[in-house]
């Protein structure tokens, strides 16, 4: 189902007025983890300013240690459809297991599975069951065609809204805390109808370095990207304040971005 050989024509996911995987841009901005209610609202709002469609957020966060800041929860999901909805604006989060499926696609416009779930098979058969668009990302040592296979778990659900996601692999290079295969993006482009959203931000773990991979990210074909951006990076509640945009870098960026293709 997922394969450009039985359905050769690009899938368009449309919610609202925004359509992905069509001509325009899609950008996913936010903070990595929503951590209250003014923090989420103030950013929502400088999102909405730049120029992007959807707000990210995590309220549940796949932490690699036990000890870390593990989301606000439910909550943080209230929060997040309360500043989508005031500021205009789509919403994603991540959900980690089946059964907050629902909950979640109550409150949220996508559906993030993120890279340590991607092969989560309960939690993929969940999502076919439902119709909300997933946004599926590439697991850290994960070939094209596992990404493939994972997203047909979805489709053969009868969800076809799904859109997947290059958020760098696991290499020897220590310097950047992934690597971000931009060759999966056309690689990807070729094998599947589904839109392709890239991730600059864990896909370098650097803020300085999202820019550049934001723009050659869209110079090879992605159709989206998400971007983590907060109004205090140094301060933010989850170790990704260092890969984290300031509003004014983001806001930069999407002016740039805008010159090399129609954002909404
Ligand atoms: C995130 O988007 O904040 C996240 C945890 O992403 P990933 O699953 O790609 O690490
Ligand atoms: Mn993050």
């Amino acid at each position: 189902l997922a394969s450009r050989d039985f359905h050769p024509e690009d899938t368009v996911i449309q919610i609202g007025d925004v359509k992905i995987g069509g001509e325009e841009l899609v950008i996913m901005g936010g903070p990595c983890a929503v951590e209250s209610v003014s923090q989420i609202d103030e950013i929502a709002g400088l999102v909405k300013a730049a120029g992007a469609q959807v707000l990210r957020g995590g309220a549940f966060k796949p932490r690699t240690g036990p000890y870390s800041f593990q989301g606000v929860g439910v909550e943080g999901l209230v929060m997040m459809a309360e500043a989508g909805k005031k500021h205009g604006l789509l919403t994603i989060t991540e959900v980690m297991t089946p059964e907050y499926v629902d909950i979640c696609a109550e409150y949220a416009d996508i559906l993030q599975v993120g890279t340590r779930n991607m092969q989560n098979f309960d939690l993929l058969r969940k999502l076919g069951e439902c119709r909300k668009p997933v946004l599926l990302k590439r697991g850290f040592s994960a070939t094209y065609d596992e990404l493939l296979n994972a997203a047909e778990y979805i489709l053969a659900g009868g969800n076809p809204n799904v859109m997947l996601c290059e958020r760098g692999i696991r290499t020897f290079e220590t310097y950047t805390r992934n690597t971000l295969d931009l060759a999966a993006i056309p690689s990807l482009k070729q094998l599947t109808h589904l839109p392709i959203i890239s991730d600059p931000s864990h896909g370098t773990g650097r803020r300085e370095l999202v820019e550049p991979m934001s723009k050659a990210s869209v110079a090879a074909g992605a159709d989206g990207l998400i971007v983590e951006m907060h109004s205090d990076p140094d301060n933010s509640m989850t170790g990704d304040g260092v890969q984290s945009l300031f509003p004014d870098q983001f806001a930069a960026l999407l002016q740039d971005l805008s010159k090399l293709a129609p954002l909404v």
